[in-house]
């Protein structure tokens, strides 16, 4: 039986080329063709959000369609090809891992067996170039997308196939609304890469740190800015996390007590 751990990527393991490259190019590309300024990241944004709202998960991370639409409604001639874009843009210093401690995590939790796998919301062709340029595509056994899954975080139905395969020890992403609320409901064990730990938390556990006010509250202002309507629908509970880590070899520790506590319980059986 597969043990897999499951990651997000954005904000978690790397920082892909879309806000600070590809969106820019492509405002300048299409103001260029208009001959005017216009706010095109803005209304990337409010389709993606309008998307979201209609529960379309898959076409909400569609960015070649949803710039086709806009290009469409503004009576555009010029087709733009994000996926090129990408292709373009995912080279370093433009995209690059978030702690030094990544890639040896990832290759030591290989080494102790586990299967790894990535739970993104991002579709394969803008993901998975960044990975393989990063050197950490081939350390995943598997990637999970919502136009394979035809749904996306935090809808816990992304998780199907792996859960048939195995056994989800932990996920470990950035967002509570999508990360943390979807392992939470599906019983999974979360862990919240938090690399901006209120100060003084740093000296406990992961474990520990997330029964402390100041984290407590830190999660109360993350999740009223990641979506603040489902803010107001939660019990603090649904997306306080298991453990909370501020450098991914901080990981290690919890997969750990993890395999202590279930080998535990195996016994006890
Ligand atoms: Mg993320």
């Amino acid at each position: 039986m597969n043990k897999w751990i499951t990651f997000d990527l954005d904000g978690t393991l790397m920082q892909n080329p879309f806000s600070a490259w590809i969106f820019p190019e492509v405002e300048q590309l299409i103001c260029g063709e208009l001959n005017r300024n216009i706010e095109v990241r803005k209304a990337l944004f409010q389709e993606h959000k309008l998307r979201m709202k209609r529960q379309e998960m898959v076409a909400a991370y569609d960015w070649d369609d949803i710039v086709r639409q806009l290009s469409k409604d503004w009576g555009l001639s010029l087709s733009i090809d994000v996926e090129q874009l990408l292709l373009k843009h995912a080279a370093a210093p433009k995209i690059y891992l978030l702690d030094d401690t990544v890639l040896p995590t990832l290759e030591k939790l290989k080494q102790k067996g586990y299967s790894l796998a990535a739970v993104t919301n991002g579709f394969r062709k803008y993901q998975y170039p960044v990975m393989e340029e990063l050197g950490i595509g081939s350390l995943f056994d598997d990637i999970i997308t919502p136009e394979r899954m035809e749904c996306g975080k935090p809808d816990a139905g992304i998780l199907r196939e792996l859960q048939q395969d195995g056994i989800i020890v932990a996920h470990v992403g950035d967002r509570l609304d999508h990360d943390i609320h979807m392992a939470n409901q599906s019983g999974i064990p979360s862990v919240l890469v938090a690399r901006d730990l209120p100060a003084g938390l740093e000296v406990l556990s992961p474990a520990e740190r997330t029964t402390q006010a100041p984290f407590l509250q830190r999660c109360e202002e993350q999740m009223r800015k990641e979506d603040p309507e489902l803010h107001t629908s939660l019990q603090p509970e649904a997306y306080r996390p298991a453990y909370a880590i501020c450098q991914m070899d901080e990981l290690l520790a919890c997969i750990d007590e993890l395999a202590s506590r279930s080998s535990g319980a195996a016994a006890a059986d």
